[in-house]
């Protein structure tokens, strides 16, 4: 008989903390899972889920302006924000309830409540005041918005709010240049409201290759984006209806709705994870070895509450790494190179690898490849949008160490090309597979 209530607590029912729970329960574990929301996490319920749907959303509407170039007619066309909200948190309810029956069916127990820690080995359940040990506990409590502390900021959403919004506002300002912010500017502006995007650097996604910042700066203003560069909010005041920004230059615009999408911090405040004797970083990012390990052998961390590369599928990896370090005698250390990651603005990025400016850095022998064009569909269609395509290689055998693509299909594209780069092929092998025509993706083989 154990001492401990459980072999594994699982603190948090989102991607990372499901996966892991499962596992553990699959293997004849005894595991609990405390979640403090709804099953399923940032990505199912605030995040990545349903803002694809929204993603949907805003691409019907272009889809039927430009529809006319290929003959149709639409007499009208309106759209209700309401029915596609309500649809969506449907879709949202019926995955979470995925998430908490796949739990139960491998034996897991959740509990719908938060947990915090009370020492290294014991949680508190803090609705039922239960107590609880554990001789394995995995945080994986993910990550929320944060923003700037000026004044009148409690007049402003957050990417949570936004998919419960009563109504979509005729106007809406959202602040920030990265992934959150530059995706929902599509969505607002192609759902039909007035979008001004405001990012205090000069190009938007910052991080990126230089070129493909640039594609989606144009890509924006293409898509009736008014996007505002150096600026940053310095208060909001509500005015009447609606809600007046001032900035640092004096500038002051009227919009009906902020949106602040300024970044995300870990999701450890209040946690007790003192009282476990587990060191944070400053931004309260839970700090881990390669194993997921914290400074306690018995605590481990996934996702993005260790702060590390913040994506759905990199937490799901981690927890299955962590089922093999602890429960099944097999060291794993999940690996994070060439991960590819996609930003869904309107066309979308696609990337994997680094950019040009990490390579020249990094390798010798560098070497560029790109191709920019007006993809076939937009020809008929009059969309502006063009496809950007580049390919970075290192060395004398010009193995591909970076792929960025800009355009229709970017996700998907760059999904199956990135098997290519971590597997350390080559230009010469990328040149060497016939194309598949007439697609974007043949471009790759043909640069
Ligand atoms: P990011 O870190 O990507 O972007 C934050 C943005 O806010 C940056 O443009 C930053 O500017 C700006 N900012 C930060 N502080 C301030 C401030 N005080 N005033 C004004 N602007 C400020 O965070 P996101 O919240 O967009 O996304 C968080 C993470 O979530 C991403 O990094 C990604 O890992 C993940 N994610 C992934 C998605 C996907 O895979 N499609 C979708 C959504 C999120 P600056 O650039 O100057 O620092």
């Amino acid at each position: 008989m154990s001492k401990y209530d459980y072999d594994l607590f699982v603190i948090g029912a989102g991607s990372g903390g499901v996966r892991a729970a499962r596992l553990a329960a699959a293997l004849g574990k005894k595991v609990g899972v405390a979640e403090e929301h709804r099953a399923g996490g940032t990505c199912v319920i605030r995040g990545c889920v349903p803002k694809k749907y929204l993603v949907y959303g805003a691409e019907f509407g272009k889809a039927i302006k430009e529809s006319a170039g290929y003959g149709w007619t639409i007499k009208s066309a309106s759209f209700n924000w309401a029915t596609l909200r309500d649809e969506i948190q449907t879709e949202v309810s019926r995955l979470s309830n995925i998430y908490e029956n796949v739990l139960d069916k491998n034996g897991a127990e959740l509990f719908k409540e938060r947990a915090e820690f009370t020492g290294p080995h014991t949680l508190r359940l803090t609705s039922s005041g239960r107590e609880i040990t554990a001789k394995h506990i995995l945080i994986a409590t993910g990550g929320q918005p944060w923003s700037p502390d000026i004044p009148g900021i409690n007049h402003a959403i957050t990417s949570n709010e936004a998919f419960t919004m009563d109504d979509l506002p005729q106007r809406i300002m959202v602040i920030g240049g990265g992934y959150i912010a530059c995706e929902f500017a599509g969505i607002f502006a192609g759902l039909g409201a007035k979008t001004t995007q405001v990012y205090r650097g000069d190009s938007l996604l910052r991080g990126f290759d230089e070129d493909v910042r640039s594609a989606v700066d144009k890509g924006q203003a293409i898509n009736g984006i008014d996007v505002k560069f150096g600026q940053s909010p310095s208060s909001i005041k509500k005015i009447g209806g609606g809600l007046k920004v001032s900035f640092a230059d004096g500038t002051q615009i009227a919009t009906d709705m902020i949106m602040m999408a300024t970044g995300r911090v870990p999701n450890t405040f209040g946690l007790g994870l003192e009282k476990a004797g587990v060191k944070m970083a400053g931004n309260g990012a839970i700090i881990v070895d390669e194993f997921s390990k914290t400074n306690k052998a018995h605590i481990y961390a996934v996702g993005d509450v260790t702060d590390r590369v913040n994506l759905t599928p990199v937490a799901i990896r981690e927890g299955m790494a962590f089922i093999e370090t602890v429960f099944k005698d097999n060291k794993q250390a999940y690996d994070r190179t060439d991960i590819a990651s996609a930003v869904f603005t309107q066309p979308p990025v696609g990337s994997v690898g680094v950019s040009e400016e990490e390579a020249r850095a990094k390798h010798r022998d560098v070497q560029v490849f790109t191709t920019d064009f007006r993809p076939m569909k937009n020809i008929l269609s009059g969309s502006e949008h063009r496809c950007f395509m580049k390919m970075i290689t290192a060395g004398k055998k010009q193995r591909v160490v970076g792929l960025h693509i800009v355009g229709d299909y970017a996700g998907e594209i760059i999904q199956a090309a990135a098997i290519a780069v971590k597997a350390g092929l080559t230009k010469a092998d990328f040149d060497a597979t016939c194309a598949v025509h007439p697609t974007l993706a043949e471009e790759l083989v043909t640069l």
